[in-house]
């Protein structure tokens, strides 16, 4: 059910935009574009192309390439996990293109800067600790999917998972899920904190070169929060315990730039076509929840939009955030990423 006003905000998909800091003595000749202009929610894209060719966007929130890691939990991230706490379930995905800032603005586990899967831990333990209604059970999983097929970070030799549908509503079932996949309950930031190192060693050891593999597959961290009411569970008999369950998906998916058409053969091809699919499918699953009259959404379409089927569909809350560099040697990627953004409010 929802809960009035307090909820419209979030039916739509929040769109948040990071500039990454801006890497020194880039090299690069042709420049058509001038650095993109920002404000508070909105960023203009310039385009020489002959004449001067001008986009104007607007979104939840920009934030410039100055900005930290914890103005990028409160305005993307915050309030979804105060929904999960609440049993509503949430998604929150960075996209962009590789080199833009998704796993570090999602997976930096330096102090200084740490990142918002470890952030939104912190917050479900830091709200748990303090509900003296609610006992709460954590825990986490830790997938990818590389080529339609999904790999158990936490469990390697699990490497072609597959997804379950038991319907929703039906006593304690638990709508679209991956079978068997590895889920560890946590206690603490320690306990999360090595699991994701784990995942993140996983995720380079089955292929030679880290940094193309990783842009070549959607991570997905699930945090799990079952909750019980105090008050019944010492009234109730153990069989009788009813839970509510939300669920947080945070999704660091495969690098965006869509690759040279040339020269790319063989593995290479076929992973960007397999990437191609499931980020246009991902568009289009978006963008019919930001549009309540279409009738078809094609959740089915790719392995991915299948696992988050739950957390984009109505009752959930969903963020995107569109990582981009502010250069302009960046141009038209950055101007392809806020356009998959746009589309998708
Ligand atoms: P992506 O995952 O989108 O390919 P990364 O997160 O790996 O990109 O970022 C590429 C590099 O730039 C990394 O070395 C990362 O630490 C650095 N970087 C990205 N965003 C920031 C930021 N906001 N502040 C500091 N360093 C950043
Ligand atoms: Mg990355």
């Amino acid at each position: 059910a929802k809960r009035g006003a307090e909820l419209s905000v979030l039916d739509r998909i929040r769109l948040t935009v990071r500039f990454r800091p801006d890497l020194p003595n880039v090299q690069n000749g042709a420049k058509n574009y001038p650095p993109p202009e920002m404000d508070d929610k909105t960023v203009t894209v310039h385009r020489r192309d002959g004449a001067i060719l001008t986009t104007r966007f607007e979104f939840d929130k920009v934030l410039p390439p100055s900005s930290t890691q914890e103005d990028v939990y409160s305005a993307a991230a915050a309030d979804i996990v105060d929904g999960v706490m609440d049993g509503y379930n949430g998604a929150v995905l960075a996209y962009g293109q590789t080199g833009a800032g998704k796993t570090h603005t999602l997976f930096s586990a330096s102090p200084e800067c740490i990142g918002l899967v470890p952030r939104a831990a912190s917050q479900l333990f830091c709200q748990a600790a303090v509900d003296e209604n609610f006992t709460y059970q954590v825990s986490l999983s830790f997938i990818q999917v590389y080529m339609e097929s999904i790999q158990d970070l936490l469990r390697p030799e699990k490497s072609k998972l597959a997804i379950r549908d038991t319907g929703k509503g039906k006593g304690g079932s638990q709508g679209v899920y991956v079978d068997n996949m590895e889920e560890v309950e946590v206690n603490s930031m320690d306990e999360c904190i090595s699991l994701l190192q784990l995942g993140d060693r996983n995720r380079s050891v089955a292929f030679t070169d880290l940094n193309a593999h990783s842009s070549r597959s959607h991570a997905v961290v699930i945090f799990t929060v079952r909750k019980w009411n105090r008050l019944e569970t010492q009234q109730k008999t153990a069989v009788a315990r009813n839970f509510t369950v939300g669920k947080l998906y945070l999704v660091d998916l495969a690098g965006s730039e869509r690759l040279k058409r040339s020269g790319s053969q063989g593995l290479r091809a076929n992973e960007a076509r397999s990437i191609n699919l499931s980020l246009t499918v991902l568009g289009k699953c978006i963008n019919a929840r930001a549009n309540p009259n279409s009738s078809h959404i094609p959740f089915r379409d790719s392995k991915l939009t299948r696992i988050l089927q739950d957390c984009l569909s109505e009752n959930s809350r969903t963020s995107l955030i569109c990582c981009a560099y502010p250069g302009g040697e960046h141009g038209d990627e950055t101007l392809s990423t806020l356009q998959f953004g746009e589309r998708a409010m």
